[in-house]
């Protein structure tokens, strides 16, 4: 048995491991086969694979599920269905189901957003207890791999790097909204608690799940709300009552993680499959599957607020503590506030960690990486993971379910490459 200081368990609590608190302590720099930078559902999935191939030396860097906890807004619930939430584990033991039953916590469906917290945080338990929640600062090439900065100074050495960094900095905001204070407008990233809106006049932008469910949300805490969307209608994702509920039908229309429309769904499952589709049918199908749309159980839950559909917004100003919104109709709205439900735009750039030599050395299209089929980019040893990988790999890598695919297809080719397997 190991006897510790109360000070140095502390520190241990704080960077995750006993073994990393005894190297920092000799001064020894840290060197390891794989760093994964972030702890959401890709990070994890991909350290549980990893870890689980013999002998390879994985470290996850980054705060548990901290993107779910953080930046979504109390009382959400998971648009994608039950068989499309689960993080993927090699053995798939570690789904939503054994969370449920091992917890005992009942795990409704929709999946509300603190249960599939909650499960994210029991996976990393089960996975990779040892994770070290400090954040990146710095990924930088070096002679026999990279160089990871964290933030308090500390540099360890890694043969490879895989990216899983998420969204957060991809939220993206309109010109029109530029240079106005927060106070008056905000992304629906923003928020974790919106019923700080209560009593105030409130304008949502954009026709997707996030800005309807934000809107519903609101309207349900008390502020007066008006969705805005650009689009000519806004669509409901309805189950269709025999493509999507009888089985022998739906089984064959749609893959469980329900990504895309019936027949592409299963096509989307497929990343290995979908990126071999020329170009033009790969971006094509890509828009028909994730267009903005909402769940149909938010549906009735707005039913008491106004959406005003075909319009937007041609410039915002402050007045007093206002903001006076123009549409393109030319009518106005004098609001407390505008929220932005207007998305995510990859743009690897916005990755502050990454060196400027390497994002110079990365081959990129449109702000996403190019990646080779083991989710390599065009460094090589420097994977990356989640929704910047849906060009190359189709529109499921922007939701959990693409965990499966992501983690597995990854240990492979890392497992291939002669010289990190370790006996
Ligand atoms: C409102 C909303 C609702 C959604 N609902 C669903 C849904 O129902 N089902 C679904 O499948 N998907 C949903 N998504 C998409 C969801 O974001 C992705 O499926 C999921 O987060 C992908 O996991 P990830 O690991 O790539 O990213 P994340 O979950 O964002 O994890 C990335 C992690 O990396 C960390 N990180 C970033 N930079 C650093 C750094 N420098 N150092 C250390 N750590 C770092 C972040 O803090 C974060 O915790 C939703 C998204 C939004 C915005």
């Amino acid at each position: 048995m190991v006897l510790i200081s109360k000070t140095a368990a502390a520190r241990i609590q704080k960077i995750g491991s006993f073994s990393q608190l005894k190297k920092r302590e000799v001064g020894e720099m840290q060197s390891i086969d794989c760093a994964i930078v972030g702890a959401g559902p890709y990070g994890l999935s991909a350290a549980a694979h990893l870890r689980a191939a013999n002998g390879l030396e994985v470290q996850v860097f980054g705060e548990t599920m901290a993107f779910w906890e953080r930046y979504m807004p109390t009382g959400m619930l998971l648009r994608s269905p039950w068989a499309g939430s689960h993080i993927s584990d090699p053995k798939r033991v570690l789904t939503l189901d054994a969370y449920q039953s091992v917890s005992g916590n009942h795990v409704s469906a929709p999946v509300p957003l603190d249960r599939f917290v909650q499960y994210g945080h029991w996976f990393q338990q089960q996975a990779m207890p040892d994770i070290d929640p400090r954040k990146v600062t710095r990924v930088e090439g070096d002679v026999a791999g990279f160089r990871i900065t964290l933030e308090d100074g500390e540099v360890w050495k890694s043969r490879r790097v895989i990216v899983a960094a998420g969204i957060a900095t991809f939220a993206w905001r309109p010109s029109e909204f530029a240079g106005l204070p927060a106070a008056l407008v905000s992304h629906t990233s923003d928020h974790r608690n919106l019923s700080r809106f209560a009593g105030q006049k409130v304008l949502v932008l954009g026709g997707g799940q996030s800005a309807l469910e934000s809107a519903a949300l609101l309207h349900e805490s008390g502020a007066e709300v008006e969705v805005v969307v650009r689009a000519p209608l806004v669509r409901w994702l309805w189950p269709h009552p025999w493509f999507h509920t009888f089985k022998p039908v739906a089984s064959l229309l749609y893959a469980p993680p329900d990504v895309g429309p019936a027949g592409v769904s299963q096509l989307v499952a497929r990343p290995g499959l979908y990126r071999r589709f020329p170009r033009g049918v790969q971006d094509r199908l890509s828009v028909r599957s994730i267009r903005p749309a909402g769940a149909a159980w938010l549906k009735p839950r707005l039913e008491k607020v106004p959406i005003t559909t075909g319009r937007s917004v041609v410039y915002a100003v402050p007045a007093g503590e206002r903001l006076t919104v123009k549409l393109n109709d030319g009518s106005e709205r004098r609001v407390n506030h505008v929220l932005l439900g207007t998305g995510y735009q990859v743009d690897i750039s916005r990755y502050e960690f990454l060196s400027a030599k390497l994002l110079a050395t990365i081959r990129r299209f449109g702000g996403y990486p190019v990646l080779n089929s083991g989710f390599e980019t065009s460094v090589p040893g420097l994977h990356i993971l989640g929704a910047p990988a849906a060009w190359s790999f189709g529109p499921l890598m922007r939701f959990v379910a693409g965990t499966e695919f992501a983690s597995r297809t990854l240990t492979r080719r890392i497992l291939g490459k002669a010289g990190l397997r370790r006996s």
